[in-house]
């Protein structure tokens, strides 16, 4: 309840009482809409025929926003004088789509994330614990800065490492500095799981923070055996100011911080607004976003929400960023096939490190590499043999496996990890 007693505080919402939240976001989405049609040209045009919504049901009738907007259209999204823009994120993207994405941000709007993981965190970290974070945060307002800024003002030691590259100086790190918990992209933690695990070393972990990309169950189970620790799982996304929602002790769904982010769930073929539970495409509002408000933004990304009470006691939406990037995926007879399914089914491998993923659409073939950490399991033939069945009996797909042994960890994942298709390099 640390983002209820967060929210409580901060704004005088009662977020155990079911209703009240929903209530405070109606009043911001009113002011939100009326500032963007006064103060940004993109906007202005977008809504000029639409009065400023006063009820849940004309917001919904609002038209959406894209990435291409975005990317065509970014700077005139922009709702405060350009001198007032204090950080620029560019994204780059795959693909020939040519612009990039800038998303831009003010100072209150990067501390509105600090406050978020300064409350968020202490769900992970103590305060007088060390909290190593192993995401960038050399550049100011990255998300590695926020977080350590955050951890500041808990009063936790907060060590700002970077991406992990080596195993061996991570875990003398972690070991040395006797750090309690750690910040962490899923596949760098399993990484640093399997080192620990080879090397019958015991850490001082308490608990973990995963971020960055989707956790699978199977990656979750094999961090808190071999790490020995509770695992927390965060979802962030640059549009949400890079902070969007995280886990509960409960651990079912991830609670939005619903103070400063809306999140609805599309069709991603129709657009018509699933009911809670389904999962569908993410569309986010920005309710208290200074510089570059994002209004039904879609965001590209699967997920599903819930707004029922939390077993923990709070009726803060919770948020499932299960299924990846919208278009990823792999069509087959019976539905599809993800890179989150990938996980699941292959990382419950004891050992398995990390695997690249790639689609030949021509031969309908699926294409799987395996990283194993130092070794190859004895029971190699019957594993790759089991994987192949199961994806045959699920999907139709033909399956090619490789693998391999490796001590070394590769230093990507500032993304998703995505399926490659045809021709396409990482
Ligand atoms: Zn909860």
């Amino acid at each position: 309840m640390i983002l209820d007693d967060w929210i409580r505080q901060k704004h005088g919402i009662e977020t155990e009482r079911e209703g009240e939240i929903r209530c405070w976001q109606l009043k911001r989405i009113t002011e939100l809409i009326r500032r963007a049609k006064s103060e940004s040209p993109y906007y202005r045009r977008l809504y000029d025929d639409t009065a400023v919504p006063d009820s849940w049901d004309a917001f919904r009738c609002l038209p959406f926003t894209d990435a291409s907007a975005v990317r065509e259209q970014g700077l005139q999204m922009l709702c405060v004088p350009q001198g007032e823009i204090e950080r620029v994120v560019t994204l780059t993207t795959t693909g020939t789509s040519g612009l990039p994405k800038r998303l831009y941000f003010t100072r209150q709007d990067q501390d509105l994330t600090i406050d978020f993981f300064y409350h968020g965190m202490a769900l992970v970290a103590r305060p007088g614990g060390v909290t190593v974070v192993f995401l960038p945060y050399e550049r100011v307002g990255s998300v590695g800065d926020l977080l350590l800024k955050g951890l500041t003002r808990m009063h936790t030691k907060g060590i700002g490492y970077g991406l992990i590259t080596e195993l061996e100086d991570a875990v003398n790190v972690l070991m040395t500095n006797r750090a309690d918990s750690f910040v962490a992209a899923p596949v760098q933690a399993l990484a640093l799981a399997c080192y620990v695990r080879e090397h019958g070393i015991r850490l001082f972990l308490h608990k973990i923070l995963l971020s960055t990309d989707h956790l699978s169950g199977s990656v979750k189970k094999r961090l808190e055996a071999d790490l020995q620790c509770e695992v927390y799982d965060h979802f962030g996304i640059t549009e949400a100011g890079l902070g969007a929602a995280i886990d509960c002790p409960a651990h079912c769904g991830m609670h939005i911080r619903e103070n400063d982010l809306l999140f609805e769930v599309i069709h991603p073929e129709s657009a018509e607004i699933l009911p809670d539970g389904c999962s569908g495409e993410l569309v986010l509002t920005t309710l208290t976003r200074e510089g570059m408000p994002l209004i039904r933004y879609r965001t590209g990304d699967y997920g599903k929400i819930e707004r029922k009470r939390c077993s923990c006691g709070s009726f803060l939406t919770r948020l499932w960023a299960s299924g990846g990037r919208i278009g990823n995926e792999i069509r087959h007879r019976d539905g599809m096939l993800t890179m989150e399914d990938l996980d699941e089914l292959l990382f419950a491998a004891e050992g398995l490190m990390d695997y690249r993923a790639g689609y030949q659409y021509a031969d309908n073939l699926l294409k799987l590499h395996l990283v194993f950490y130092a070794k190859l399991p004895g029971n190699m033939t019957e594993f790759i043999e089991m994987i192949q069945k199961v994806i045959r009996e699920q999907t139709g797909l033909k399956t090619e496996i490789t693998a391999e042994p490796s001590m070394e960890i590769r230093p990507q994942y500032l993304q998703k990890r995505t399926i490659l298709r045809d021709g396409e390099n990482e």
